[in-house]
């Protein structure tokens, strides 16, 4: 089966830097609802558009076409009671982005100091350069519920769970920090 709208794509993959430094040896396939929901990067989505299993390919992705640019302005210092102990480098908290607009923003401590924090609000992967090696290993067709949820459910799928509907990172490309 060829991979197309509502179709659920099951890939093998590397993340590498464009230095070749290793990101994620991907031990857990990418599980993903082609079609433009958002699943996965749409670099990727277009590459592997009308692929079969087996298809394997090394893409390398900019990164405007993955988690944008570096932002300087979401890097903030905070007083370290502003924030529940204990705290440790790696941890995340959703703020708000000073002078941004109303979208909630992701925010990692990146040093923890004695009386201040500093908080990251960029993508891990923000500024990079990413490539990705691909290797198709299962597409079947998405079935009417996953079409109208927009992500894949099952094994490596969504879990509903007790979780309540995760609406922004949920199924993405696996984005958790890169600790
Ligand atoms: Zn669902």
């Amino acid at each position: 089966m060829k991979i197309a709208q509502n179709t659920v794509v099951t890939v093998n993959y590397k993340l590498s830097d464009a230095q070749n430094n290793l990101i994620e040896d991907g031990a857990q396939p990418m599980v993903y609802l082609h079609g433009g929901y958002e699943n996965t990067l749409p670099k990727i989505e277009e590459e592997l558009d009308g692929k079969d299993v087996g298809y394997a390919s090394t893409l390398q992705i900019e990164p405007e076409d993955a988690f944008g640019d570096y932002d300087p302005n979401l890097l903030k210092v905070e007083e370290r009671n502003r924030l529940p102990e204990p705290i440790e480098v790696g941890m995340q908290f959703e703020g708000m982005a000073e002078g941004g607009d109303d979208e909630p923003v992701i925010f990692t401590v990146t040093e923890v100091a004695d009386d201040k924090v500093v908080l990251d609000g960029n993508h891990p992967l923000a500024g990079m350069a990413l490539r990705f090696e691909l290797s198709v290993i299962d597409v079947r067709a998405a079935t009417e519920e996953e079409i109208a949820h927009g992500h894949v459910h099952g094994a490596h799928g969504h879990d509903h769970g007790d979780a309540p509907e995760d609406s922004e990172e949920g199924d993405h490309f696996r984005s958790q920090p890169l600790q």
